[in-house]
């Protein structure tokens, strides 16, 4: 998995083929250097580092939907209290002073009622006795009004698609932004570049990830290595359901 953005690596990729070196002009070593993807070597993304519970697929896609469009409200919590544990085990790396859920157009909330992301944030502060920093980030521009379906387009969508409030320093801030799922990671990157112009530190943090080779309704070439750390959070997914 890389070290930064918590994308699981190909299958039979070795850590010391992708490793990256953190200072530049270090020597680069499987034993020392933090392992990262090539998108985070090249310093791809805006956000510090991002971490998801499970995989976009099964159990906790089916959850998700129901959050996002059947207002099943309660699951917002049951998706915080996963996150609540997954930041713990994380430590000192994911911690933060302010959960910021990633928002949606005002258009967008009216039409919806509520913004999904910010159902799992409250709970999530709450657990973690932080602040809730709703206010701290608004979406400027609207989505488009067709589902985008390239890689490329979607990035150019969400391109300066966030602002903070005009003048916001909020130097040295550490932020846990929220959101259901990680994608391409497009959408996180351009909240994470707002948040950032006003000084903040961003750790993104989602409750699923797309993992390109599956598909929603089930892995379409399962590989052991590929998905291992989402396999093994897979394994409570189900109990969301449930629980
Ligand atoms: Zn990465």
């Amino acid at each position: 998995m890389c070290e930064c953005c918590g994308r699981p690596f190909p299958a039979g990729v070795t850590v010391a083929a992708v490793a990256g070196v953190a200072a530049a002009g270090a020597t680069a070593s499987a034993d020392t250097a933090r392992p990262l993807c090539r998108l985070c070597c090249d310093g791809y993304y805006a956000f510090d580092r991002a971490r998801s519970y499970g995989l976009y697929i099964d159990a906790l896609h089916h959850a998700i939907l129901l959050l996002k469009y059947e207002e099943v409200t309660r699951l917002g919590d049951r998706f915080a209290a996963r996150l609540a544990e997954l930041v713990a085990r994380e430590g000192e790396t994911l911690r933060a002073a302010v959960v910021v859920p990633v928002p949606l157009h005002p258009d967008r909330q009216r039409e919806r009622g509520y913004n999904q992301a910010e159902l799992i944030a409250r709970p999530l502060a709450r657990r973690l006795h932080l602040k809730q920093g709703a206010c701290l980030l608004v979406r400027t521009k609207p989505r488009p009004a067709r589902r985008v379906l390239t890689r490329k387009k979607h990035w150019d969508s969400v391109r300066g698609a966030y602002a903070t409030r005009k003048g916001l320093r909020v130097d040295k801030l550490r932020v846990l932004l929220l959101d259901d799922v990680l994608t391409t990671g497009a959408t996180l990157d351009s909240c994470a570049r707002a948040l950032k112009r006003a000084g903040a530190a961003i750790m993104g943090l989602t409750v699923a990830r797309v993992v390109p080779g599956w598909s929603p309704t089930g892995p379409q070439h399962p590989t052991q290595q590929e998905t291992e750390a989402g396999r093994r959070n897979q394994q409570g997914a189900t109990s969301i359901l449930r629980g």
